[in-house]
């Protein structure tokens, strides 16, 4: 179920200590250590998976549905008017701790918060060319 040496699994059995919010039989959930809002929190599946792809469904649903109880508490909490879910996979995407995990942000007006610079495709073809690659690669 759990890993000796991953951070999250620690956290989990309170080996390290967090600020937790919220736990049910599937769900850790804590704040982010280095936020990038206040209330900034991290919702982890107590079972090990290092990234979405090995989620198991269950706790894939069980994950949802603690975000949509706990969302709306940070938001009210911190006095937000809405949130963002994260979720990094592999070193490439900014993923830095091997324990699948979902970021909450609470997001305020004017927060100075960007999350990616759009780059619009020139062409409806080139489009239509990306879409196509990714369908065949489903195949
Ligand atoms: P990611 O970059 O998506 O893998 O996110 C990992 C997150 O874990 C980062 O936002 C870190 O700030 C956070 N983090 C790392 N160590 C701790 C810790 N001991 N307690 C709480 N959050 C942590
Ligand atoms: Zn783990």
């Amino acid at each position: 179920m759990q890993e000796k040496d991953c951070l999250f699994c620690r956290i989990i059995n309170g080996e390290i200590p967090s600020a937790k919010i919220y736990e049910d039989d599937y769900v850790y959930a804590f704040l982010d250590i280095a936020p990038g809002q206040q209330g900034h929190t991290l919702v982890v599946p107590k079972k090990h998976s290092a990234n979405i792809l090995e989620l198991d469904n269950d706790h894939g649903a069980k994950i949802l549905e603690a975000i949509q109880k706990i969302a709306p508490a940070i938001m009210n909490a911190m006095g937000a008017e809405g949130f963002n879910v994260i979720q990094n996979n592999n070193e490439v995407a900014g993923q830095t701790v091997f324990h699948t995990h979902f970021h909450i942000i609470p997001r305020k007006v004017n927060d100075g918060m960007g999350l990616w610079a759009p780059k619009p495709y020139e062409t409806m073809e080139k489009m239509q060319e990306v879409a196509t690659k990714i369908i065949q690669a489903l195949q």
